[in-house]
């Protein structure tokens, strides 16, 4: 099994009729690292994918892996394994055949074919369905088959373009957590495309946060998710109140409280403080000017919408679904923060 390389995008720019897909993209990846790439759509999280296959030139910019420079190097002769969203599966071949598929241009006898897409079908669960074709087999099945035709090649590199996203919440969850198992196993260098904040935190050692062709911040999930780097990572994070403050440095009053601040934080005077759902807590008490806008019940958990005052956006705040019941619209509520650090920003 190939053990991982290190890849080296530098200062990728790509533009298609003036707009800049990509506008210096510098990435590392570790050798056998999975990092997925976050961002809106249309934030060159693609583009960045295929000048790294070498599917797109970039206009200018440096890609290496493992210390080669394959710039110029086309896409046939870059050794990477690709998965992309819609199913790719060569309709009239088996699962096993279109696991030999690569083997075969590899000119790989069939003793050795059939060899190797057995160990790539066991890898990814499908041993029982070897001889089926690609409308016998669910969705997740068909990525499962696609995974083990990238990955039976031994690619330096593997390439997954948002491979998830046309399956059920189930699947897919249970496909990511696979693919993750399989990547750790195998030990091969990953980028993995995704506009799923929660799927990129679940499954990466490192999340790169995109915005116009640009990374925003390179960061373990722990880290993205406690300390974003400005305001649109935070947003992307889950950090999705706004509420008006005022800072102290280390601390800003909101909402009547106190709440420590992350670093990097707006320093001095009024700030936007930006505070997770999960990071406010809604009590029954109070004749103050919150009001309770709505309410529901998600299963594991519950949300109250709350409008806070006048002037003050609304915010939302959660809570645990046996409570959600207690609040309905037009209840007069006290929202505080509940003391857990919050990124401030300066006030437009
Ligand atoms: P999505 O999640 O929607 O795929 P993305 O983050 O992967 O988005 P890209 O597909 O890399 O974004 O596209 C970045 C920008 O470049 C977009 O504005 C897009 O419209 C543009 N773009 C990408 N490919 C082409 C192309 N072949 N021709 C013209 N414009 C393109």
């Amino acid at each position: 099994m190939s053990r991982g390389v290190a890849v080296q995008l530098t200062e990728l720019r790509r533009t298609y009729s003036g707009v800049n897909a990509l506008d210096g993209l510098t990435l590392h990846l570790e050798p056998g690292e999975l990092v997925a790439l976050l961002g809106p759509s249309g934030c060159g999280k693609t583009t960045a994918l295929r000048c790294l296959a070498g599917l797109e030139d970039p206009d200018s910019g440096r890609v290496e892996v493992g210390g080669k420079d394959l710039t110029r190097v086309s896409t046939n002769k870059r050794d990477m394994g690709m998965v992309f969203q819609a199913y790719s599966l060569f309709p009239h071949l088996t699962a096993r055949q279109n696991v030999e598929f690569g083997l075969q241009l590899r000119k790989q006898g069939s003793e050795q074919r059939r060899r190797r897409s057995a160990e790539m079908l066991e890898l990814v669960g499908l041993s029982a369905h070897v001889d089926k074709y690609a409308h016998q087999m669910s969705g997740g099945q068909q990525q499962r088959v696609a995974l083990a035709r990238a990955l039976a090649i031994e690619p330096q590199v593997l390439l997954l373009d948002e491979p998830l996203s046309a399956l059920d919440a189930k699947v897919r969850a249970q496909l990511r957590d696979e693919i993750r198992r399989i990547q750790l196993e195998v030990g091969t260098t990953t980028l993995f495309v995704t506009h799923d904040q929660e799927e990129a935190l679940a499954i990466a050692d490192r999340v790169g946060v995109m915005r116009d062709g640009r990374l925003l911040q390179l960061a373990a999930p722990q880290e993205l998710y406690s300390r974003p780097a400005d305001d649109f990572v935070a947003d992307f994070v889950g950090l999705t109140n706004r509420i008006v403050g005022t800072s102290h440095g280390a601390t800003a009053e909101v909402l009547g409280a106190s709440v420590p601040l992350l670093p990097g934080s707006a320093s001095e005077g009024p700030v936007t403080v930006l505070i997770r759902p999960e990071h406010l807590s809604v009590t029954q008490e109070g004749e103050g000017a919150a009001v309770v806008i709505s309410s529901s019940f998600l299963g594991a958990q519950g949300r109250v919408v709350v409008s806070p005052g006048e002037d003050l956006n609304q915010v939302l705040v959660q809570v645990p679904s046996a409570v959600v019941a207690d609040f309905a619209p037009g209840d007069r509520v006290t929202v505080r923060p509940v003391g857990a650090p919050a990124l401030a920003v300066a006030r437009e």
